[in-house]
């Protein structure tokens, strides 16, 4: 009786351990959406395989004119923790919360960062160079917003870490140890490469540090960098540019005298390959800022994004 019993008990608990062991692990799994690939790569990093992650607005993908599907609302309503850039980047996104109804953390990664301001989509053909026209900075007063892409410099790069960590870790404080430790061991890693990238930036001379590229996301990258990015003039990613817009950037190519001319990889190519043939200049090849390449592809991750866009615009301003 009494092994009958026991036996009875071992089966009860090995029935048990197997009907709760995989549903006590997914549970243990904190449940992450970022908004776009850039975030994702980041929480990654630091998530490791503590955190079930998906991101939003996927590889490629560009975050300005993201339309949401169902899916990605209903990953929302399931998620406990957000993180979004901020900085008005994803107009998109406070839309997306009411209606999953989104209960969980929300983490703005871009909370430790000094914007910068963008100069108007209509202002920087007048006034690109360090501090801008007086008319530029006038006008900035009326039109300016923060600049979205404060990830294009790695030590705003680093404070993002800092606070997805910290999100991450109040989120689930059981992981809190895993989470710092990881983000450290990361922020090391993106110290390194920001260290090297100023010197080898530095190395190229100061006359040749001027490229042109198709919209306007370089703008925290140029002055850690200490690259001057003219964007192109009247080019929105949200908007295709008028033939008049398109002349005025040609005849703008020419009297700036700029041979880097380079397209993104969210954007269409077709547009700056035309300019490019049309103005004498040739495309440098592409810059990932708002989005990764697929797992695998190019640029499947933040740093690969440094390394590669590095490389691209060295080799383009060799040719200034
Ligand atoms: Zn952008």
């Amino acid at each position: 009786m009494d092994r009958l019993r026991a036996l009875a008990a071992l089966l009860l608990i090995f029935g048990l351990a197997l009907a709760f062991a995989p549903l006590g692990q997914a549970q243990q799994r904190l449940k992450v959406v970022a908004s776009f690939s850039i975030l994702a790569d980041m929480a990654r990093e630091i998530g490791g395989d503590r955190i079930e992650l998906r991101s939003l607005v996927g590889a490629n993908g560009n975050a300005h004119v993201f339309q949401p599907t169902p899916a990605d609302g209903r990953a929302v309503s399931e998620a406990s923790v957000l993180i979004v850039n901020g900085l008005g980047f994803e107009g998109w996104i406070e839309r997306l919360q009411r209606s999953a109804r989104f209960k969980g953390k929300i983490v703005v990664a871009s909370a430790g960062v000094s914007p910068a301001l963008t100069a108007d989509d209509h202002g920087h053909s007048h006034g690109h160079s360090p501090g801008g026209s007086a008319s530029t900075r006038k006008k900035a007063k009326v039109d300016s917003l923060p600049d979205p892409h404060a990830w294009q410099d790695l030590r705003n790069g680093m404070l993002y870490v800092d606070t997805i960590a910290r999100g991450l870790s109040e989120a689930d404080p059981a992981n809190a140890e895993f989470f710092v430790k990881r983000a450290s061991v990361y922020k090391q890693r993106l110290a390194a490469l920001d260290a090297r990238l100023r010197s080898e930036f530095a190395a190229v001379p100061q006359g040749k540090r001027r490229v042109i590229t198709s919209h306007d996301a370089f703008a925290y990258f140029g002055r850690a960098y200490g690259i001057e990015f003219i964007p192109a003039a009247g080019v929105s990613s949200e908007s295709e540019p008028t033939p008049r817009q398109i002349a005025a950037l040609i005849t703008q190519i020419k009297k700036e005298n700029v041979r880097a001319l380079f397209v993104e990889n969210m954007s269409s190519p077709k547009l700056v390959e035309q300019i490019g043939r049309d103005a004498g200049a040739s495309v440098g090849g592409t810059l990932y800022s708002d989005a990764l390449s697929p797992p695998g592809g190019p640029v499947d991750s933040y740093t690969g994004m440094f390394e590669h866009n590095a490389a691209a615009l060295k080799a383009g301003m060799a040719r200034n």
